[in-house]
């Protein structure tokens, strides 16, 4: 092995490793990269299967110690490093150790210079047995993670599955146990989750909780299951040696690697297996949830559409619309009144209906101000309407949310004010849906409407459960049968049976009935059995524009 006249730098460094190296866990190492010698900490020889400490082929006993799938990257890298053109070696590769398995290693070192002659100095971490500073699951992370994946998919691998795991509600266990707790829980499952999978697969840790694993090849999705049934039992292991100290439970995502066809790289395997793991969270935690694509594009599309709602009502709801459908009086077929109707117009001038942005609003409560919008075009109308047909009404749909969240009865008494709008032309329309956990601030909101000469109708008659009790709750003063329900009616004698003695109720009750849904002639001629009040379909009109509508009223 001798010393084939190496530089003065790399002789002193040898000397600092040699007196230091027994207090180190790390591999400190010196190369001279003129004359190829290589001295690396003696301690070195316990773990890993090198001829020696010291050499001067450090090519031929690289060759033999790297994984062969690992060496031409690192050969490029330290070639590079050698030529001056980078001063800095930093990556991870696998070394065959003394027991014949490979270990994962990071090598970092740096370029010093004796006159002219580059001299790398570093150091060797062995990650798979230490704890990192950096990483403490003792797992590879993020970055190796993509190294083999991708090399994985350029080997031409198409098959297999992902698995990503995520320990539900970690932020607790943080809180309520410390960090050090917590970082002992991640350690802890990363141990059961690699003894689970077996040495040959490597598990990676992606941010503070969470762990993934690509299996390439002829699997079965049931295999994937298997490991995290596997996982989730050792799991349940691990609380009960340590008497649950601390409980925690597992979700995963998994992906069949033959669903995503060529659309598999490696950042949309990172957003697609997130997607998958919150799903697993969303639908209760501790279980599993496989990828449906379906899903995933649903899922894109609405969070698009949430972006844009955001953005519209950030421009002030530029692109919603009110449209206004007509309500007439079922004996005289004069309109009486609008039920208004949110429109949205796309840039390219589209117009998109409401049950592909209601959810949306409601969900990311945007419906607050969107409705505080919606209300004020009713409004205006109403004003408008009021010199054209005297008594004219206009009605809104309220969201549960605006009742719940905002203060929509300031802003409707307000807007009545403001617009010296008449008691009884201004309605509002309720479904019961949402009304179950909020009973009593529906009912107050309901009793304060009629104080202020604001009208209630009941919407959606007919598709609920409970629809009596709210009758009787909420008193409503009208109540508006759903299209599907009318059309039920119009079908089965049965229904309309029932759809008479609902009218003969609501009548005694002193409720107005509006039938929804009638388009045709035949369909209002034979409604009329039940004696409605007005109806609202299509027969007499669709939802309109303003200026569309005055010309409705003009034919009418
Ligand atoms: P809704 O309150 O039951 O409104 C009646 C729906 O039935 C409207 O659909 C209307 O266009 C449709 N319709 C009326 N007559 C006929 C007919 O003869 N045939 C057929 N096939 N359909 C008819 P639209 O405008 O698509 O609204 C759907 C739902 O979206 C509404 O159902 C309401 O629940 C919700 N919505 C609409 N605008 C608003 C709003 O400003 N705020 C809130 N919170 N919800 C709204
Ligand atoms: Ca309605
Ligand atoms: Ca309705």
């Amino acid at each position: 092995m001798g010393n084939k006249n190496s530089c003065q730098l790399y002789e002193n460094i040898k000397r600092t490793i040699e007196s230091i190296y027994n207090s180190m866990d790390d591999y400190l190492y010196v190369q001279d990269l003129s004359s190829g010698m290589y001295y690396v900490a003696p301690s070195v020889l316990e773990r890993f299967d090198l001829p020696a400490n010291e050499f001067g082929n450090s090519d031929e006993v690289f060759k033999a110690i790297v994984h062969p799938e690992d060496y031409p990257t690192v050969v490029k890298d330290v070639s590079v490093v050698a030529s001056g053109d980078k001063l800095e070696h930093d990556m991870t590769y696998r070394w065959r150790g003394k027991d014949g398995t490979y270990k994962w290693v990071n090598c970092r070192g740096n370029t010093y210079f004796d006159g002219d002659i580059p001299v790398i100095m570093g150091c060797i971490n062995e990650i798979g047995r230490h704890q990192v500073a950096d990483n403490t699951s003792g797992l590879l992370g993020e970055k190796q993670f993509q190294e083999f994946y991708e090399k994985g998919i350029a080997d031409g691998n198409a098959k297999g599955y992902i698995i990503r795991f995520g320990i539900d509600d970690f932020k607790e266990i943080n809180e309520s146990h410390g960090f050090d707790y917590g970082d002992t829980v991640i350690r802890k499952t990363a141990e059961r989750i690699q003894k689970v999978v077996g040495k040959k697969k490597i598990v990676y840790r992606l941010r503070a909780d969470e762990y993934i694993m690509v299996c390439f090849g002829d699997y079965e999705i049931s295999d994937a299951i298997d490991v995290y049934e596997k996982v989730a039992d050792s799991i349940e292991n691990f609380l009960e040696e340590s008497n649950y100290d601390v409980f925690y439970t597992m979700s995963a995502g998994i992906i069949d690697m033959g669903d995503l066809g060529e659309k598999n790289g490696f950042e949309r395997i990172l957003r697609i297996s997130e997607y998958a793991l919150n799903e697993a969270k969303h639908r209760g935690k501790n279980q599993y949830y496989i990828l449906c694509i379906d899903d995933y594009d649903k899922f894109k599309e609405r969070r698009k559409m949430i972006n844009l709602m955001k953005k519209v009502v950030t421009d002030g709801c530029k692109g919603f619309e009110a449209f206004f459908q007509p309500i007439a009086d079922y004996k005289t077929k004069k309109f009486v009144g609008a039920e208004t109707l949110l429109r949205y117009r796309d840039e390219d001038g589209n117009l998109i209906p409401p049950y592909k942005i209601i959810p949306v609003l409601e969900e990311t409560g945007l419906i607050i101000p969107v409705g505080r919008f919606i209300m004020e075009e009713a409004m205006k109308m109403c004003k408008t309407m009021k010199s054209i047909i005297p008594g004219f009404y206009v009605t809104v749909n309220i969201s549960y949310i605006q009742v719940n969240k905002s203060n929509v009865l300031e802003d409707i008494i307000a807007g009545v004010k403001k617009y010296k709008l008449p008691a009884g032309t201004f309605v509002v329309e309720l479904t019961e849906s949402g009304f179950i956990e909020s009973n009593e601030s529906f009912i107050a909101f309901a009793n304060a409407l009629r104080k202020n000469g604001v009208l209630l109708a009941l919407d959606d008659f007919g598709t609920g459960y409970s629809n009596l009790h709210y009758l009787y709750n909420l008193r409503p003063d009208t109540m508006k049968i759903d299209r599907s329900f009318t059309m039920q009616a119009l079908e089965s004698p049965y229904e309309m049976l029932i759809l008479n003695y609902l009218a003969d109720m609501a009548h005694s009750m002193d409720l107005k009935m509006v039938i929804e849904g009638i388009e045709e002639a035949v369909e209002l001629e034979r409604i009329g059995q039940i004696k409605p009040d007005y109806i609202q379909g299509y027969y007499f009109g669709k939802p309109m524009p303003t200026v569309e509508f005055l010309e409705a009223v003009e034919k009418n």
